[in-house]
């Protein structure tokens, strides 16, 4: 009942009919490729060069014989012709490497390009939108943020409307996702009421645009020694930061949401060898470039990689001559289960990703484009698949207590939460170029492809990312099976 008033709200209330903010969907380039997701079927896409050359048996994979050569570590050249321009996290990374006496591991490398507290892609700037280095969901169409709502609403009246939840968001980027949430859901005051907001976010700087776009005003709290909080203004719920989920306050019903948050979290790749599987390491070459290079030695990683492939099967494992894992998310999905089993509740985890074990995934977007991995390091975001059958078995062993549901497709989830009604409410009342954009934004959301309707310039065409992205949810089993998952 309250879902039906949630999507047939009047077009008024809308993020874009009132501000706008963000450009019309419509009017972002999006040539192929340019996207986080891709058009094509092929796990890797993305240039994935600086690897030390060598071939075995004609085969494409880099080759096993590769060994570590640490030569350019000990005894750089003395005359460089690298350009002096060289940016302080490159330095900074050939500098752990050198005085690590040899190559970091691939997630090291990408942990550091990401979330380096000084240099990190996410930590100086904002990345997102026509005018950043990719586009998400919720800057795509309010449509999404609101139809999360829908999830939210719908999992607290399954909870039993408790009086106080704690509502986590996970990587909130620009706080599109959280504000349009709000706003769909705002009438609904016994909701809203019981919301206490947690941003978790490593970057300065989104952190002030969170504060921004969720309009937060500075309030005394009377119990603190009038401490002053953050209250959104759009629901007067109070919202607070943190770099971490353990920093979140535990002991509340809690429901945590995390949208393209796990495809940043650091992977290692695994290669096989002559020596059975060997993990793929980040060097400096004699020419004092960044280059690939695989570990002689079996690596501390290696204990999360026998993990994995117990959950696979032999076969899909055999298939494969390289694989990804993710011990960041493994350890964040434990966390998250015992969580939700200790203090009821659930959460929602939607990411492009594999319903299978990942092969070779990481990608380097810079300014919509492909580019390499190790090139200009910090100048583009790197991402990987998520392999949603990883977290469905940490959930699954951390506690009892815990369902995962899913994963389905973004399109099978927004459709089943009644996006159809929600767009067509919102056509009923705005300007014809709001329609357009609504129907982008719409077709981007839940499409596969390039739209059929689309009369503009074919690298304009919007291109779906409906069954790319997949959502699972893992909740307290006393609520029974979350919508629309049953
Ligand atoms: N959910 C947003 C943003 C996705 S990008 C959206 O869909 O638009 C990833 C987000 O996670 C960014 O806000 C980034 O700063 C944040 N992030 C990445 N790694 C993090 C980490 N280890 N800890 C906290 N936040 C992180």
């Amino acid at each position: 009942m309250l879902v039906r008033k949630v999507l047939l709200r009047g077009a008024s209330a809308s993020r874009l009919l009132i501000s706008n903010k963000s450009p019309p969907a419509s009017l972002i380039p999006l040539a192929s490729g340019c996207t986080r997701f891709f058009s094509s079927s092929t796990q890797s896409e993305g240039p994935n060069d600086g690897f030390v050359a060598g071939q075995e048996g004609g085969d494409e994979q880099p080759a096993a014989t590769i060994t570590v050569d640490r030569s350019g570590l000990y005894h750089p050249p003395e005359l460089s012709h690298e350009p002096t321009m060289e940016s302080e996290l490159t330095k900074h990374l050939k500098g752990i490497i050198k005085f690590r006496g040899g190559p970091i591991s691939v997630a090291e490398y990408m942990e550091e390009v990401l979330t380096n507290p000084k240099f990190g892609f996410y930590i100086n700037r904002d990345v997102f939108g026509s005018e950043g280095d990719f586009i998400t969901s919720p800057e795509v169409s309010q449509m999404f943020g609101e139809m999360i709502g829908v999830w939210v609403m719908c999992l607290w009246e399954q909870m039993g409307q408790p009086k106080k939840v704690n509502l986590v968001e996970l990587g909130p980027g620009r706080g599109t996702l959280m504000a349009d949430l709000l706003r769909g859901t705002a009438k609904f005051k016994s909701f809203t009421d019981s919301m206490h907001i947690h941003m978790v976010e490593c970057s300065p700087v989104l952190q002030k645009l969170q504060h921004q776009n969720l309009k937060c005003e500075k309030v005394c709290n009377a119990d603190e020694n009038g401490e002053k909080n953050s209250v959104t203004s759009i629901t007067g719920s109070p919202v607070t930061w943190y770099s971490s989920l353990e920093q979140v306050p535990s002991g509340s019903p809690t429901i945590i949401l995390a949208h393209e948050f796990y495809d940043a979290l650091p992977i290692h790749q695994f290669q096989r060898s002559s020596r059975g599987w060997s993990e793929k390491m980040v060097d400096v070459g004699e020419d004092s470039k960044l280059r690939f290079v695989l570990s002689p030695q079996p690596t501390p990683a290696t204990l999360y990689l026998m993990k994995r492939c117990k959950w696979a099967t032999e076969k899909e494992v055999e298939s494969l001559k390289q694989i990804e894992i993710c011990p960041k998310a493994i350890d964040l999905t434990h966390s998250i289960a015992q969580r939700i089993s200790s203090d009821g509740g659930g959460a929602l985890i939607i990411d492009y990703g594999l319903n299978g074990v990942v092969s070779d995934s990481l990608q380097a977007i810079r300014k919509h484009k492909f580019v390499s991995i190790l090139d200009d390091p910090g100048s583009a975001d790197l991402s990987a698949y998520v392999d949603f059958p990883s977290l469905k078995h940490t959930a699954e062993e951390a506690s009892d207590n815990v369902a995962v549901h899913g994963p389905l497709t973004q399109s099978q989830l927004l459709g089943l939460l009644g996006i159809n009604f929600r767009v067509e409410a919102l056509l009923e009342n705005c300007t014809d170029e709001q329609a357009d954009s609504l129907r982008t934004g719409y077709w981007r959301l839940v499409g596969e492809g390039e739209a059929p309707f689309w009369e503009g310039p074919d690298e304009l065409a919007p291109v779906g990312m409906g069954t790319r992205y997949l959502a699972m949810a893992i909740v307290n089993k006393k609520q029974g099976a979350p919508v629309p998952f049953q």
